[in-house]
């Protein structure tokens, strides 16, 4: 492809692109698929010779788009949102035309001034901590490992990274809500899953801080190193938030690292009335939330805060001959910040975002889906055969069924429900289950949600309940 065909080729995806959004509506959110079907349509191999656009597309609309979750559709309310946004796309677009690999500010300088101006863009925009430093990482997996491994070091004094573990016994803890990034990074980690202390939770499925100081008085007499809590604003099951200024207290007393995963409700601390999740904030060691989740900006893109780059830098940085440059200690080479070496230029579609929305812009459109979803759980509350399961913080409803009829087995019900609200095509929800309870989740996060989506999915439920 020459670059004149380029142009005519971006011209014609443009023009696809927004006539996509602007009709993200009529597809069915979730594909009626099964395994194997989009496979058996592909070629088992790479063509020898160059094949055209048009064929490549009409490929691509024939077996992709059929066969595709469509994450941008207004009634995506499963699992959280990926979300997007016009400006993140257009500089999603730039990125991938400059193709940029941003591992040190040599290789790309705006792209290093830009996250570091980004990252204290979005410490403003959340009234984080001022002394906080931040780097985009790819996700907040990552992230939560970043910490963790941070942790490990510094409990042992960097041994382990030179030497590997011998004796130590490190334990980390977090809530039994804690999302599985936690349990994968401290296997990773080489901490051991079985060193994952997870503490109960109470009646708002918040970390009992009585079990979290037990389970820290009896490792140490068993000679364990508590090394890490992972505390959580926003669980992944039902949207809890953990008490961090009681769990901070605590790891500075113990000389514990804290790490609070924010990654789905983060976002909200750009309102007023969500600064109450703030408190204690300041004795976070790590903190992490995704702008790919809830603010608009494309899949990935996750912003990792610490108090101590110092230790982030020790843990991670290696410098071999071919890496180095004169610049060392004027700029900040991202590289040390994290696992990988290469790194995309995610500043730019959150400098897009964040500009072409304008803080009011996320701010309002945060508001709607916090007051959406709270219009919806009155009308949960208001049926007499449903129920909300778990207390509402933000834009997650929990719910389910409960029929008067007294011989059904109420999590096949619910579990039926949920797939024939899914078979409708209009939505997509997903489920968790608390106390072996099958309970539904709605997140009204998605960006193109409106307030007619809302009543539409009422409007289903209902009907689906009468029959
Ligand atoms: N933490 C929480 C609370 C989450 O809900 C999720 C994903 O939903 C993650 C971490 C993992 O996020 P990522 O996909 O960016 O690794």
């Amino acid at each position: 492809m020459d670059i004149e065909q380029f142009r005519a080729n971006a011209h014609q995806l443009v023009e696809w692109m927004a006539s996509y959004l602007g009709e993200v509506r009529k597809y069915p959110v979730k594909p009626k698929v099964t395994p194997g079907k989009v496979k058996s349509q592909l070629e088992a191999s790479a063509p020898e010779l160059s094949q055209a656009f048009s064929q490549i597309m009409s490929d691509f609309e024939d077996i992709v788009m059929p066969n595709i979750v469509h994450w941008q559709h207004p009634g995506f309310m499963a699992y959280f949102p990926a979300n997007s946004s016009p400006p993140s796309v257009l500089a999603e677009m730039l990125t991938a035309t400059l193709a940029n690999q941003c591992m040190m500010w040599e290789t790309s300088p705006a792209a290093a001034e830009l996250e570091e101006v980004m990252m204290e863009w979005l410490k403003d925009f959340l009234s984080l901590p001022q002394h906080w430093e931040g780097v985009i990482q790819d996700t907040a997996s990552t992230a939560t490992l970043c910490a963790i491994i941070s942790a490990r070091e510094l409990v042992s004094n960097w041994q382990i990274n030179s030497s590997g573990f011998s004796k130590q016994k490190l334990r980390v803890y977090a809530s039994a809500e804690t999302h599985s990034s936690i349990e994968k990074a401290v296997k990773i980690a080489g901490i051991g899953a079985e060193n994952l202390v997870k503490i109960s939770t109470d009646e708002t499925f918040s970390m009992d801080m009585e079990q979290l100081f037990s389970a820290i008085k009896s490792d140490l007499v068993a000679g364990y190193l508590p090394t890490c809590v992972v505390a959580t604003m926003g669980t992944t099951g039902v949207g809890a938030c953990d008490p961090v200024q009681e769990i901070g207290e605590l790891c500075r007393k113990y000389n514990i690292w804290l790490h609070v995963d924010a990654a789905f409700a983060g976002t909200a601390l750009a309102l007023s009335e969500y600064h109450w999740m703030s408190e204690g904030l300041e004795l976070a060691d790590s903190f992490v939330f995704n702008p790919h989740k809830w603010m608009f900006t494309n899949f990935d893109c996750t912003a990792y805060f610490v108090r101590d780059r110092q230790i982030l830098l020790d843990t991670f940085s290696i410098l071999p001959e071919y890496l180095k440059t004169d610049l060392e200690a004027e700029v900040n080479n991202y590289r040390d910040w994290g696992i990988p070496l290469g790194r995309r230029f995610r500043a730019l579609k959150l400098w897009f975002v964040l500009r072409m929305m304008g803080k009011s812009g996320v701010r309002e459109k945060l508001r709607n889906h916090i007051s959406w979803a709270g219009q919806f759980a009155q009308f949960i509350q208001q049926h007499p055969d449903l129920e909300i399961m778990a207390p509402r913080l933000f834009n997650l409803v929990c719910f389910r069924a409960k029929p008067k009829t007294s011989d059904i087995d109420l999590n096949d019900f619910n579990k039926q429900l949920l797939a024939k609200i899914n078979d409708s095509g209009m939505f997509y929800l997903t489920h968790t289950k608390i106390k072996n309870q099958f309970i539904i989740r709605a997140v009204f996060g998605q960006t193109y949600l409106e307030q007619k989506d809302v009543s539409r999915l009422c409007h289903l439920i209902r009907e689906i309940l009468q029959k």
